[in-house]
């Protein structure tokens, strides 16, 4: 805990900390030591991780990385966060994020953007982390933790993950409670373990699994011991490749790493089987319209009055202006941007042409996902993202649509509802980090991490 503290204060250029909590940490740290020289030690007794800010962890800053929450302290723990601290984990601080963790790059942060520890080349410019859980991945690939956690809606476990040569997994929806992490998308979002290799993966979703009666979406169901089953064999396994995700204008180098990957699978004794999931090409459409629709929805409740920031006003404002004043200053435009697309989506007149439309799309890419496991398939290899990680300001300068695109392959999974993990592939000719994903069977993280473990 102590390395780690003093490695985050060395590292304030990462921007990955937002919140430190140094007396916490060496106060856990301590209760640790006791606990193991007590022979009661459970798996992550004294390991120090780091808290992304969409969850709220009691006593301490929990803003989600937006102006709208400056000053919201939680009376209460997430239960994924309490349920770390249970396990003995030592918590250093928050981790920086996208804002309400929309966003692939980090950048719609209040607090300005996290920097990931790599570079391309010799090039010395500052590159993305990737996104929403920026932080969480620029801590663990810095080695400012040992693990983080992070959310992912539409891959902000995966694609941060894939950027900087770290191990993300995104659970099972309903694996991990949902309670006391901010909302950004319902029916979407799932908090999972962003680490460094599959081992601690296996070790940290375990912690952080479970049944939890105060979200109602959260699974009753029993919770494996994920690294017992880290054998590392996979002989027999049938493993899909799906057509559609050999992406028109992707680098070679990416094809390439994908190939090898299979190969590396064929040799370990899977089977190799091509796969088409034919509604791949609507998911991206569909999450885009889903999510802000959940978006807009879920973020009614910042209001001015209920958390975190109230605008200024001036004589003869009356509550519209508070309404209005507050969330123009205290949503940054990518929020404002998602909660003017959910609410036109939603609005009469146009939920049928939207939002019912998208959620039939979403039935189908679900479907495309069951036929396949129906079939024998195991787990599905795709690349985790088009392209490594781009340089800040690169993308988020241009088009907003250009960044939204590179969800492709992350998307699809959350849409599902399955589990997905993403894994070090290699690197580029810049030496930049590359990606795979693995998609499993709903309820199976074991058997994924196993096959994600035979990867690595
Ligand atoms: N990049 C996607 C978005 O901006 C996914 C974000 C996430 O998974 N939280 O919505």
């Amino acid at each position: 805990t102590k390395a780690c503290l003093s490695a985050i204060d060395k590292a304030d250029a990462l921007n990955a900390f937002v919140h430190k909590t140094p007396e916490i940490a060496l106060e856990r740290a301590a209760a640790a030591d006791a606990r193991l020289q007590q022979g009661d030690a459970p798996a992550m007794c004294g390991l120090p991780v780091g808290i992304k800010d969409l969850f709220c962890t009691k006593g301490v800053a929990s803003q989600a990385a937006s102006k709208i929450l400056e000053g919201f302290v939680p009376e209460y723990e997430s239960t994924v966060s309490q349920q770390l601290a249970d396990n003995g984990a030592v918590m250093l601080g928050k981790l920086n994020m996208d804002e309400f963790a929309m966003g692939s790059s980090n950048e719609t942060s209040t607090y300005g953007n996290a920097v990931s520890p790599w570079r391309r080349g010799n090039d010395d410019a500052p590159l993305t982390p990737g996104g929403s859980s920026g932080g969480s991945a620029a801590a663990v690939a810095a080695d400012l933790c040992l693990a983080a956690t992070g959310t992912d809606t539409g891959g902000s476990i995966r694609q941060p993950a894939a950027f900087t040569g770290t191990v993300g997994i995104k659970p099972t929806y309903g694996r991990c409670s949902r309670w006391g992490v901010v909302a950004f998308a319902s029916s979407l979002d799932q908090a999972g373990p962003m680490t460094k290799s599959v081992r601690d993966a296996a070790i940290m979703l375990e912690a952080m699994s479970g049944h939890d009666p105060k979200d109602s979406t959260s699974a009753d169901l029993a919770v494996p011991n994920f690294e017992a089953m880290l054998t590392g064999d996979i002989r027999g396994k049938k493993i899909g490749i799906p057509k559609e995700y050999h992406m028109e204008g992707m680098p070679a180098e990416i094809e390439k790493l994908w190939a090898e990957g299979t190969a590396m699978l064929k040799a370990a004794g899977a089977e190799i089987v091509d796969i088409s999931l034919p509604h791949t090409k609507y998911a991206l459409p569909a999450y885009y319209v889903i999510a802000p629709a959940e978006a807009s929805s879920n973020l009614a409740r910042y209001d001015g009055v209920r958390y975190g920031n109230r605008a200024t006003l001036e004589a003869g404002d009356g509550i519209t202006e508070m309404y209005e004043k507050t969330r123009a200053q205290g949503f940054g435009d990518e929020v404002q941007r998602r909660v003017m697309v959910g609410t036109y989506v939603l609005s009469a007149g146009f939920y049928d042409a939207y939002y019912n439309r998208a959620r039939r799309v979403r039935s189908l890419i679900k479907q495309d996902f069951e036929n396949v496991f129906a079939a024998g398939v195991d787990a599905i290899l795709t690349p985790a993202t088009p392209s490594a990680a781009f340089g800040l300001g690169e993308m988020s300068d241009a088009d907003p649509v250009a960044m939204y695109l590179l969800d492709v392959f992350t998307v699809t999974v959350n849409l599902a509802g399955l589990p997905g993990i993403a894994l070090p592939a290699g690197l580029d000719s810049q030496g930049l980090p590359l990606g795979l994903q693995l998609i499993g069977r709903p309820w199976e993280e074991g058997d994924l991490l196993n096959t994600a473990y035979a990867l690595e």
